[in-house]
């Protein structure tokens, strides 16, 4: 094995807070322990302490934890400390830790170790970004859900049936004459329906949690005045407008972010496509045009009383024609009009006041039916558009394998390919450059 150094970081938010934490993991925790605190603290015992600096110099008073590996997070030794959360102190103490031969830590560094580590798959691992980065109670719950390993032990329970059933295709293998009476014999097409069936399960699950992570995504247009603020805090509702960005987002000021039944709704405001000369305002735009390639639908805002306009119609053209359209006519209230729905020429109609609210809750139950939302009963994980192209390629090895029944090289062949993407999922089998990427994701100190 690789010599391990140890890595420190401050793990708490940037800015100031009540707390503030640097986390150290690695051989040197207990040395650093000992020089910045007179003596490591026994294990797993919060201890109030001075922290102090090479010359005695006091950085602060505050708690330090120190966790003996494997019991720790990381499965390394770990020190935390938790001081005043001052970004100026924060950087003294780590400082401090850097000083004493520890190396700052790359992002997701912390959690990479504890997956190398075994103290969590990689599933689990990503979860714990999610949760993180979670836009909603929804989401945050669901992500949890993954983190503690009920995703994970679906796919677990998946990955035994799958082997047990490649273990005795494997087998009949071994008797050429008989292997097509063996399979008959063994019941493979049914044992291979069953495993077909509970991955249809967990995809289902797993796809509304995806949903949940990556929310819906819903292009805005509409004139000036036409109520599209309106209509984004009537959606908004009671419920505070999240504005954080959401990580990869962070520069787009154009969306915000509310909610539906938990499900994140991210509002493009096409507003902000206009001909422009400023450089940032560029950039901001064409992120804007790649947000709507990847929009579920657009809600085309017009006046009740003057209808669609020659700017709509501009915009209309430049969206991707197979995007779902819904023109929402708002202000419905000023001719005394009841909120109603119909279609026209194959495209929706929904009347509506965003000032009064009225007609909401169908464009909301819309929006959830196109983007596939089913208020689960079964459970829902969160989970990565990755985790559902592998669930998906497990699939497609499934029917493959059911089509070679009398081919039993082909069939076994197919399970094995199926077993392995399966366990890409819980990181089995993970080439270190998505390990590098999907780690890099992840905020600095976790
Ligand atoms: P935006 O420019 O498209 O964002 O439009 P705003 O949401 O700022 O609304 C422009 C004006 O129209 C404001 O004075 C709103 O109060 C008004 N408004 C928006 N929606 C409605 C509505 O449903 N009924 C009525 N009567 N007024 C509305
Ligand atoms: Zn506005």
């Amino acid at each position: 094995m690789a010599v391990v150094d140890t890595i420190a970081a401050i793990a708490t938010a940037p800015g100031s807070g009540g707390i503030g934490v640097v986390r150290i993991s690695g051989p040197a925790s207990a040395q650093i322990a000992a020089a910045v605190l007179g003596h490591c603290p026994p294990p797993r015992h919060a201890a109030y302490l001075p922290f102090k600096e090479a010359d005695g110099q006091l950085i602060d008073s505050g708690i330090a934890i120190f966790y003996a590996g494997p019991h720790s997070y990381t499965g390394e030794d770990v020190l935390e400390l938790q001081a005043h959360g001052g970004p100026a102190l924060m950087q003294l103490l780590l400082l401090r830790c850097l000083q004493l031969g520890a190396r700052q830590a790359e992002p997701g560094e912390f959690t990479r170790r504890a997956f190398l580590n075994d103290k969590l798959d990689l599933a689990q691992a990503e979860a714990v970004a999610d949760v993180i980065n979670a836009a909603t109670a929804e989401a945050a719950r669901s992500a949890v859900r993954s983190l503690s390993g009920e995703f994970s032990r679906y796919i677990q329970d998946l990955l035994e049936s799958l082997i047990n059933l490649r273990m005795y295709v494997e087998a009949c293998l071994d008797f050429p004459e008989e292997d097509i009476d063996f399979i008959s014999q063994g019941r493979v097409a049914e044992k291979l329906q069953n495993i077909a069936d509970a991955l249809e399960l967990v995809f289902k699950g797993a796809r509304q949690g995806n949903l949940l992570r990556e929310g819906i995504q819903v292009v805005l247009v509409g004139q000036p005045n036409v109520g599209k603020s309106s209509l984004m805090n009537q959606l908004a509702g009671e419920e505070v407008a999240i504005v954080t960005p959401i990580a990869g987002t962070t520069r787009d000021t154009i969306k915000n972010v509310v909610q539906i039944e938990g499900v994140p709704l991210h509002l493009i405001d096409t507003a902000g496509l206009r001909e422009t000369e400023d450089e940032v305002e560029k950039q901001g735009i064409a992120r804007t045009w790649r947000a709507l390639e990847n929009a579920n639908a657009a809600l085309l805002l017009v006046d009740a009383a003057h209808g669609i306009t020659e700017t709509e119609k501009s915009i209309l053209e430049r969206l991707p024609a197979n995007l779902p359209k819904i023109w929402v006519h708002n202000k419905i209230d000023l001719h005394s009009e009841q909120p109603r729905q119909r279609e026209h020429e194959g495209e929706l109609h929904l009347y509506i006041s965003a000032k009064l609210g009225l007609g909401l809750d169908a464009l909301k139950a819309h929006l959830l039916k196109i983007a596939g939302w089913q208020p689960a009963g079964e459970s829902i994980f969160m989970a990565r558009t990755r985790h559902l192209q592998a669930l998906q390629m497990v699939q497609g090895h499934l029917q493959n394998a059911a089509v070679y029944l009398e081919q039993p090289e082909l069939l076994a062949e197919e399970l094995r390919l199926a077993q392995h993407v399966l366990s890409s999922i819980t990181g089995e089998f993970t080439p270190d450059d998505l390990l590098g990427e999907i780690f890099s994701r992840f905020c600095i100190g976790k």
